[in-house]
């Protein structure tokens, strides 16, 4: 039996990792063979960027997906792109603002993207969502479509009012319009290890939201080869293999298929149960 996940890599806070992450998981999910599909939910276009697209060229994306949904109640999959890296790749770029701002006018706002994705399940194990810097109607389509969220945080921004505002929002949307929706983890990200920060800021994390969210046991370092990668359109696994961002993202991908497993697992119980 095989699973079918919807992961969207989601945090307001911009810049804390929510792009690397999506990417370098998509990697490394696909070098454990996995069928892996991400899809660019950032209007900045930031995931084909760091893959070496040229998004402001490329005139087929999830925008115009979402326009043929609005418009025409149909789905057309004619913009996903085959990435060397093995895994396949929907990306986006400015246009992508103006949908969101067409989509606050409908009554169904929140569930285009669905719409879309529900159909895809079949080809991908997993389909992972970069979501933009924000709590709107974006984000929240991108949480109507997944099964969990994976939350990049960095240590400085633990304390700030937004986690509550995002961990609401989530729990929001699970209440009204998607009750399967559960945050995958927390994920630290640009640890200094220099300071032995990262065990503390793990412990204090844990302490704070561990007991209704998990937090991933692997935290992900800062190293410069990672934001190298991005510039020169790699994942951190064909730039420097040997990194320990590479060894990071690995063991992030290895406890998100330990997850998925258990997931598989409790529903084949329940089925056995139920006969
Ligand atoms: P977001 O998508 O949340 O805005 P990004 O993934 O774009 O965040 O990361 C913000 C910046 O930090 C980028 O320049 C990226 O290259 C850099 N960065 C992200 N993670 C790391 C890391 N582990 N080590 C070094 N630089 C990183
Ligand atoms: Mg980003």
């Amino acid at each position: 039996m095989t699973y079918q996940k919807v992961i969207a890599i989601a945090n307001q806070k911009g810049g804390v990792g929510k792009t690397t992450t999506s990417i370098n998981l998509a990697s490394a999910l696909a070098l454990q063979r996995k069928r892996v599909l991400l899809i660019d939910f950032d209007p900045q276009g930031d995931s084909g960027k760091a893959l070496g697209y040229d998004v402001d060229a490329i005139k087929k994306n999830i925008a115009n997906m979402m326009l043929e949904v609005i418009v025409n109640d149909e789905c057309v999959y004619d913009s996903i792109l085959h990435h060397d890296e093995g895994f396949d790749f929907i990306p986006t770029n400015t246009r992508l603002a103006a949908i969101e701002s067409t989509l606050n006018n409908l009554e169904d706002k929140e569930t285009v993207l669905k719409d879309i994705i529900v159909p895809l399940k079949e080809d991908y194990d997993y389909i992972l969502i970069d979501c933009s810097p924000s709590l709107g109607t974006l984000t929240l389509n991108a949480f109507a479509s997944a099964n969990s969220v994976i939350i990049p945080t960095q240590s400085e921004y633990l304390s700030s009012s937004g986690t509550s505002d995002l961990i609401s929002s989530i729990l929001k949307t699970k209440r009204d319009i998607n009750p399967e929706l559960s945050v995958e983890g927390i994920l630290i990200t640009m640890t200094d290890d220099r300071t032995n920060q990262s065990r503390s800021i793990q412990k204090q994390i844990t302490e704070k939201y561990g007991q209704h969210f998990p937090v991933f046991q692997k935290s992900i370092p800062r190293r410069v080869a990672i934001s190298e990668a991005s510039s020169v359109g790699q994942s951190i696994f064909t730039y420097d293999a040997k990194n320990e961002g590479a060894v990071a993202y690995s063991a992030l991908a290895r406890e998100v298929e330990r997850n998925a497993k258990k997931t598989l697992k409790r529903s084949a119980d329940t089925r056995s149960q139920s006969r």
